[in-house]
């Protein structure tokens, strides 16, 4: 019913992009969209089509299981297989390391269970923690997501819901620096520069809306919180237009004040802080991000699966199966169909690459909703 506004937005769009590429001299307006969700939206709703030929909607890193590094997935395989029981969310059950490819290698927690392991999907922490108690078997919780997630760690953690029978593996990443760490490259490799963020609107409802506040200061380029409906998209890209023509470069909270406030979940961030420790974390195909994950803080070092079982992040190379560009779609230097192996050999029914598996990841929402460009 939305589609007279999104036309009205579109239109204004239209009439701005060729001022603000006067006014700027660029040849290109590139807007990054951190989270999956958004991905999902603009290619899902189409909104690349109704894009000038000059604004270029490029997906970030926001897909948690996207970025989760090869040598994790192998740990809790290894451990699965040693005889813990392991609990993973639905969508790291598929994600393939680096080795899935390889004869007589078990590549997946998938493949671990199919092999006799007792790994199981929960749906929140809260279950596993309720299944774990039943048998006291020593167990594992594969602890993947960013902000939006950690809460729901964090709180049991800090009341004393869990178990001592189980254990967690921190794969949490943290959204600001990644964002950053892509605003950078770009600008530093001379591509066509990221002219505006659009940040997610869940992510910010936990750590403030002013989380996203640096892109402004720091990178001079104007930065939205938007929410996940194509309005909200749309709505976003005008904000950034509208900044880039006027000069007046900001920070904007404009689409998703109902529920993102400046400051964001306040009793959240403290029990964040209670549980976890914030350090370095790989990033898969990436590498090393500094500061952008959390751990378990010593307080909670006997639920710390790394510490408990002496389990190591082998030394960060390259991370991702042959001819998986992964790495450059999360990092917005390419679109999922410019990798070749895209609907070949990596496919939602067979991922080949990581990106191919969560409905957050850009090459599994290009599978099923085309580019829309
Ligand atoms: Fe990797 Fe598959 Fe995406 Fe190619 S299409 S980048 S192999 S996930």
């Amino acid at each position: 019913e939305n589609t007279p506004l999104a036309a009205k937005i579109s239109d204004e769009i239209a009439k701005l992009t060729p001022k603000v590429i006067e006014k700027t001299g660029l040849d290109k307006i590139k807007i990054m969209n951190f989270c999956g969700s958004h991905e999902w939206t603009t290619t899902h709703y189409g909104l690349r089509a109704l894009m000038p030929k000059e604004v270029e909607l490029i997906p970030g890193p926001g897909c948690p299981v996207c970025v989760t590094p090869s040598s994790d997935i192998e740990n809790m395989i290894k451990l699965a297989i040693d005889g813990y029981r392991v609990y993973t969310f639905g969508d790291a059950f598929r994600l393939p390391t680096v080795n899935h490819y390889k004869k007589d290698q078990i590549g997946s927690l998938a493949m671990a269970k199919a092999a006799g392991a007792d790994v199981r999907i929960a749906y929140s922490f809260v279950d596993a923690i309720e299944d774990a108690k039943k048998d006291n078997k020593p167990s594992v919780f594969f602890g993947i997501g960013f902000e939006t997630t950690s809460p729901s760690y964090a709180v049991l953690f800090a009341k004393g819901k869990v178990p001592k029978n189980l254990m967690f593996y921190s794969s949490i990443k943290l959204t600001a620096p990644a964002a950053e760490y892509a605003v950078k490259l770009h600008k530093a490799t001379k591509r066509t520069p990221v002219s505006g963020v659009i940040g997610p609107g869940h992510v910010s409802t936990i750590i403030g809306a002013m989380s996203w506040d640096f892109f402004p200061v720091k990178y001079k380029i104007p930065a939205v919180v938007s929410g996940f409906e194509p309005i909200d998209v749309l709505t976003g890209v005008l904000v950034i237009l509208k900044d880039l023509y006027t000069g007046d470069i900001k920070f904007t909270n404009l689409e998703y004040k109902r529920v993102t406030t400046i400051k964001g979940n306040l009793y959240a961030q403290e029990k964040i802080r209670e549980v976890f420790d914030v350090v370095d974390a790989i990033w898969r195909g990436i590498g090393t991000i500094p500061k952008s994950g959390l751990d378990l803080n010593e307080k909670y070092s006997e639920y710390n699966a790394r510490l408990q079982l002496g389990l190591k992040e082998k030394p960060w190379d390259y991370d991702l199966p042959p001819g998986c560009r992964c790495n450059e779609v999360t990092l917005g230097t390419a679109y999922p169909d410019e990798c070749p192996l895209f609907m070949k050999a990596c496919t939602p029914a067979r991922p080949w690459g990581p990106c191919m598996v969560s409905m957050e990841g850009a090459c599994a929402v290009w599978a099923r909703f085309g580019s829309s460009q």
